[in-house]
C-alpha cells in the first residue's frame, strides 16, 4: 500500500543517531529529519536501564518517522527501561499531542515552545526546562521568559492547555509522591 520509493532525502538531512554508553545508562543524540529512511534499531536495543534521549536536533517527522520511533521507544520501554527525553523539538510536540506513544511512559525533561516578543517581534522556540517551570506547566499555564534579543517578557504562541497535554504532568506528580 505504499508509494514507490521515488527518492531519498539527500545524505547530509537524514537523520543522525548518537549512541553513547556511560556506566549504567546511555546518552542518545537525534538530528535532522525523522522518516522512512530513519534507522533507529540501534536505540530499539540499548540495554542499559536508563535511557536518555535529546531530541533537540529534530528539524522534521513524518507519519512512518513517528512508526520508527514508537517502535524503538516500545522495544525500550518493554524492557523497563527509564527513558527520559530532553529538549523535545518544537516540531515534535505537535505529534506528540496527537500521538500518545510517541512520549508515553517516558520521563519528558525539557521542550521547546514557540514565543513571541511583543517589544521587538523576535520569534523563535524557548526551551523550557520542566523541572524549573513544573508547577506552573502543572497548571497549564506558559512560563514567562525573556527575549533573547530584547530580554522584555515573551509570550508562548501556543495555547497551554493543548500544548502541555503530551507532559501527562499529573502522572508524572503521583509517580514522584
Ligand atoms: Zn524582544
Amino acid at each position: 500500500m505504499l508509494p514507490p520509493r521515488s527518492s531519498t532525502s539527500p545524505p547530509d538531512r537524514r537523520l543522525a543517531v548518537s549512541v553513547v554508553p556511560q556506566g549504567p545508562r546511555t546518552l542518545v543524540a537525534l538530528a535532522g529529519r525523522v522518516d522512512e529512511s530513519a534507522g533507529l534499531s540501534s536505540v530499539a536495543q540499548i540495554p542499559t536501564r536508563e535511557v536518555v534521549i535529546d531530541l533537540g536536533g529534530i528539524t522534521f517527522i513524518n507519519s512512518l518517522g513517528v512508526r520508527e520511533w514508537v517502535r524503538a521507544l516500545r522495544s525500550l520501554l518493554g524492557r523497563r527501561a527509564e527513558v527520559t527525553l530532553t529538549h523535545v523539538a518544537a516540531a515534535l510536540v505537535p505529534q506528540m499531542n496527537m500521538v500518545r506513544e510517541m512520549s508515553a511512559g517516558t520521563k519528558i525533561a525539557s521542550f521547546e515552545a514557540p514565543y513571541s516578543c511583543g517589544k521587538c517581534g523576535h520569534e523563535g522556540p524557548l526551551m523550557i526546562d520542566v523541572g524549573v517551570h513544573g508547577d506552573l506547566l502543572r497548571a497549564m499555564s506558559a512560563p514567562k521568559l525573556p527575549c533573547p534579543e530584547c530580554k522584555a517578557t515573551m509570550v508562548c504562541d501556543e495555547i497551554p492547555g493543548q500544548y502541555f497535554l503530551f507532559l501527562e504532568l499529573d502522572q508524572a506528580a503521583a509517580r514522584v509522591g
